[in-house]
């Protein structure tokens, strides 16, 4: 009974999950959003999602006519847990063994499998989420293996023929931003730099080329480095 035409996109208000939701917009009759409410330590992200949704409609009519419902569910637990710089004042570094303290463990397997029940509820068949093993910062949950595994599992679990969809797993920053500008022209890109947010330091006080931020975190320099590698190689046509 899941609906073959619809799609719950996992929505953070960042710049890959803004262009998953475009993304999805292109694809989908109907198009519902869910985000997470962790107590991440900076919550300008949860502002931003809604800034976002209210700006994406104005980028093509159709995605108007499609976006659905917004849902935002709490994953407090994720901060019960704790020791991470995403939910605790702490400092972001890399531990000696490989993983940055930036790693939430299970965030993604909670998010999906919190996302699947919804998209149950819901009546949707196709998951997409912005997860991405390319620029990855060596986070295991966000892997290809992790996510069809896990595509399995929750078929399995909930007797359903969800897909789930990762339209970032193999591309770069550069070519997110490329693919943007090929979903919604400069209108989206406009958007992903003006409302989107990415930075770990919660800084929306500096406006650069590329969007907001401190440009010193690691989310700041990934976005910088693949906005400056778009802008010198824009995509052919556009
Ligand atoms: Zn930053």
């Amino acid at each position: 009974m899941l609906d073959p035409r619809a799609a719950l996109v996992v929505f953070s208000g960042g710049q890959d999950s803004t262009t998953c939701l475009a993304w999805a917009l292109e694809r989908y009759e109907r198009v519902a959003t869910v985000g997470f409410d962790y107590r991440q330590r900076h919550r300008v992200e949860l502002d931003c999602r809604q800034a976002v949704r209210r700006a994406i409609v104005g980028v093509k009519p159709a995605w108007r006519a499609r976006l659905g419902d917004d849902v935002v569910l709490d994953l407090g637990l994720l901060k019960a847990i704790g020791g991470t710089a995403l939910t605790d004042a702490v400092a972001i570094h890399h531990a000696q063994a490989g993983l940055p303290n930036t790693f939430v463990p299970g965030r993604n397997l909670l998010f999906l499998t919190a996302a699947a029940a919804c998209a149950y509820r819901q009546g949707i068949a196709h998951l997409v989420t912005g997860v991405c093993e390319t620029d990855f910062s060596g986070y295991p949950d966000c892997r290809d293996d992790t996510m069809k595994a896990l595509q399995v599992t929750l078929n399995l679990g909930m007797d359903a023929r969800f897909v789930v969809h990762t339209p970032l797993m193999w591309l770069d920053k550069q070519a997110t931003w490329a693919l943007g500008q090929a979903l919604g022209g400069d209108a989206f890109t406009r958007l992903v730099v003006e409302q989107t947010h990415t930075c770990y330091e919660g800084d929306r006080a500096t406006l650069h080329p590329w969007g907001y931020g401190c440009g010193r975190c690691p989310a700041c320099g990934l976005r910088r480095a693949g906005h400056e590698a778009f802008v010198a190689a824009p995509p052919t046509g556009s």
